[in-house]
């Protein structure tokens, strides 16, 4: 029975930012739980080891190549996806895909604040929004799990664009969340604490900030792409129905 509940046999999920990191744990765990695949990465990544990874575990995968950037390349997505999809439907969407650009506000480059409000906020809005209208326009249900951190809920320091950004995700998945539960559609969130990924890997050569920053996480380390794999399973799966609009904080019970 419970098995079952967390069962994604026959679910279709589109996942962006999976070639490695969170995303790649996140997209085992799926595979893992029985759903078929469709991988979104940027044109100049080579999903083929994740794909490989994937495809031993049993997974159906499907690859779109495109650019979160760019706004056109984020409208073929839904559209690309559904081509491919083996029922022709799509279940759910993860929008993990997530950059940062480190300066101090004073010197914080107009280019680089568009960069990360455009792959972090912009085009996950843009993909929920198309994700949101093909659900309800077709009478179906679906469920969309973003990844925000925690610097949702407070400033980090000398990343005022991701901050911005992390903080806009949150709120917009409770927004998405209040017009669109009652249509059968779940919006939730993923907190990442700090997490062994090349987000994070910069931090070494920086051991007071490295010691500080691991002196906050009561398990004692950073937490690993591995441990996202049960958080994104249950909020992909039936086990999470009455759930929308919350944030599930994966941290090692990080304390500001
Ligand atoms: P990562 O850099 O290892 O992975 C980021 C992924 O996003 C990669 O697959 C990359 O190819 C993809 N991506 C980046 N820019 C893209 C673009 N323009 N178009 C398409 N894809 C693009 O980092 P990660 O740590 O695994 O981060 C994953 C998510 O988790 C991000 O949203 C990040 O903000 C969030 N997060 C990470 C941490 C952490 O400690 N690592 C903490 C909080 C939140």
């Amino acid at each position: 029975m419970s098995a079952e509940l967390f069962s994604l046999k026959g679910k279709v999920v589109v996942i962006t930012g999976a070639t490695r990191g969170i995303g790649e744990g996140m997209v085992t765990g799926l595979a893992e739980a029985g759903a078929e695949i469709i991988l979104v990465h940027r044109g100049a990544t080579d999903p083929s080891r994740v794909v490989d990874k994937l495809t031993k575990i049993g997974a159906k995968v499907h690859t779109i190549a495109a650019e979160l950037e760019n706004s056109d390349e984020v409208k073929r997505i839904l559209p690309e996806a559904l081509k491919k999809s083996s029922t022709g439907k799509v279940d759910v969407l993860v929008n993990n895909a997530g950059i940062t650009h480190r300066d101090k506000v004073e010197d914080y480059p107009d280019e680089e604040w568009d960069r990360v409000i455009n792959v972090n906020l912009t085009s996950l809005f843009k993909l929920a929004r198309a994700f949101g209208k093909y659900w309800i326009s077709n009478n179906l249900k679906g469920k969309i799990i973003n990844t925000a951190s925690l610097y949702s809920f407070f400033g980090g320091l000398n990343v005022a664009a991701y901050t911005a950004s992390k903080g806009a995700v949150h709120s917009l998945t409770q927004a998405l969340s209040n017009e669109w539960v009652g249509k059968g559609i779940n919006v939730n969130s993923i907190v990442p604490g700090f997490i062994k990924t090349d987000m994070t890997d910069g931090l070494k050569n920086n051991p007071d900030r490295l010691n500080f920053v691991t002196s906050r996480i009561p398990v004692g380390e950073f937490g690993k792409p591995e441990d996202f794999k049960g958080p994104v399973v249950f909020l992909a799966s039936a086990a999470s129905d009455y759930i929308s609009g919350s944030s599930t904080f994966v941290d090692g019970g990080y304390t500001a």
